[in-house]
């Protein structure tokens, strides 16, 4: 076997390399990360870290028992696919199988006052720090992110104000007519929806229209960019993430790309799709072992699956619903969102989404992708 060289130290990195070991991989394994954590888990940072019910969340990763050499604190910064090497700070590496597992990167909004963002355990850690009672938070962006944040913040004890772009707290994620139904959730946020933010200062943030707005925190949670912008000039196809095929293959001879850096091909949908979810980052692993293990890997394109825990509720979303899908929205009988169907003109099933029912996730991954009135009696009740 040859040397696989693994760049990232995320959840796709680590079920990459324990998914090698397990298919009896038994060559040189070295794995580059930038932070100098081992592996670890990110949906905690903004759930039990930031609730201060856990201090890390490190992933299974036995150093040892996987046989891997860990560089921590090295970034990748270039790579000849050619010559099949990679530049690090650490020095060069070369490779016989290269994964690019590199995550992303938070978008920050401009201004050169302190603007924190939610990605790494550290960030996750200060954060928690700032969130005292009394502190005025400001968050900008009503995201996945923002919603999360604000939760606990407000459970702490912050004063919260978050600032949307946009009509309603995901309202480009869910569509406005399903967002709508969340807004009675943020009743302990002053939310102010359709603000734009110009700028953090040192003293709180600047609104568009030159308003200024006092904070002690502020967080930004406009989502996030795949971090590929090492990969210039490497020749890899690169879209907004690393183009790879339904096998997780990028043009490159050996070099495979998944988790939230890639952005794979889905006969599914017929364009590249890229996910931003753990569910996939994990699951993608089995794919990316193949395609450097095996000659023709299966392919790999599932209805995409995420959760959001949120004011007390959890939301599960599957599929990945289009602009112009018909919404079916059922209520409880006290009126608040229960959850929801996102049909297709040709009558598929192309998204479901769930507040609090995480017995139906797994008859809502096989609905999904089918026609919507024979598959939906099992979800609607
Ligand atoms: P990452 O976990 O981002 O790991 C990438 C790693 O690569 C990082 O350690 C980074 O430092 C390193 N790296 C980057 N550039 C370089 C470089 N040049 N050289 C070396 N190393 C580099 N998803 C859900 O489905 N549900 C949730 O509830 C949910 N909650 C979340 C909450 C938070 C706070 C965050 C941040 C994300 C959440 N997600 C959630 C998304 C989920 O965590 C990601 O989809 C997942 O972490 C992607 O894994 P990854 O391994 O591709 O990338």
């Amino acid at each position: 076997d040859g040397t696989v060289v693994v760049v990232g130290g995320g959840l796709a990195a680590a079920r990459t390399i324990s998914t090698l070991r397990r298919k009896k991989f038994t060559g040189p394994i070295e794995l580059i990360t930038a932070e100098e954590h081992l592996p670890y888990d990110r949906p905690p940072l903004s759930k039990d870290v930031l609730r201060g019910e856990r201090d890390q969340t490190a992933l299974p990763f036995d150093t040892e028992k996987l046989g891997v050499r860990v560089h921590t604190g090295t970034a990748a910064t270039g790579l000849d696919t050619e010559g099949r090497r990679l530049h690090t700070t650490g020095g060069e590496f070369t490779y016989d199988g290269l994964v690019l597992a590199t995550g992303a990167d938070p978008v920050r909004v401009p201004g050169d006052g302190p603007q924190l963002t939610l990605r790494t355990l550290d960030d996750a850690l200060a954060l928690r720090a700032r969130l005292q009672p009394g502190a005025r938070v400001v968050l900008i962006g009503a995201s996945w992110i923002g919603a999360e944040v604000a939760t606990v913040a407000a459970a702490r004890g912050a004063e919260v104000t978050c600032l949307e772009a946009g009509d309603v707290p995901l309202g480009v994620a869910l569509g406005t007519e399903v967002a709508r139904h969340l807004l009675p959730w943020w009743s302990d946020i002053d939310l102010r929806c359709g603000t734009s933010v110009a700028q953090v200062r040192r003293d709180g943030v600047e609104l568009a229209d030159g308003t200024a707005l006092p904070a002690d925190v502020v967080v930004t949670g406009i989502g996030v960019r795949p971090a590929v912008g090492w990969l210039a000039g490497s020749g890899l196809q690169i879209d907004r993430g690393v183009l790879t095929d339904e096998r997780c293959r990028t043009g490159a001879p050996g070099v495979v790309a998944l988790g939230d850096a890639a952005q794979r091909w889905s006969p599914r949908t017929g364009r590249h799709e890229l996910i931003e979810h753990w569910d996939d980052a994990g699951a993608a692993a089995a794919t990316a072992v193949a395609a450097l293990l095996t000659e023709d890997p299966p392919a790999f394109d599932p209805a995409p699956y995420f959760w959001s825990d949120q004011f007390g509720r959890k939301i599960q979303y599957v599929g990945r619903h289009g602009a112009g899908d018909t919404v079916s929205i059922q209520t409880t009988d006290a009126g608040d969102l229960d959850s929801v169907q996102w049909i297709d003109a040709a009558g598929t099933l192309t998204a479901w989404l769930g507040v609090d029912r995480p017995r139906d996730v797994v008859a809502a991954r096989t609905a999904v992708g089918l026609p919507a009135e024979t598959e939906t009696a099992a979800l609607s009740n």
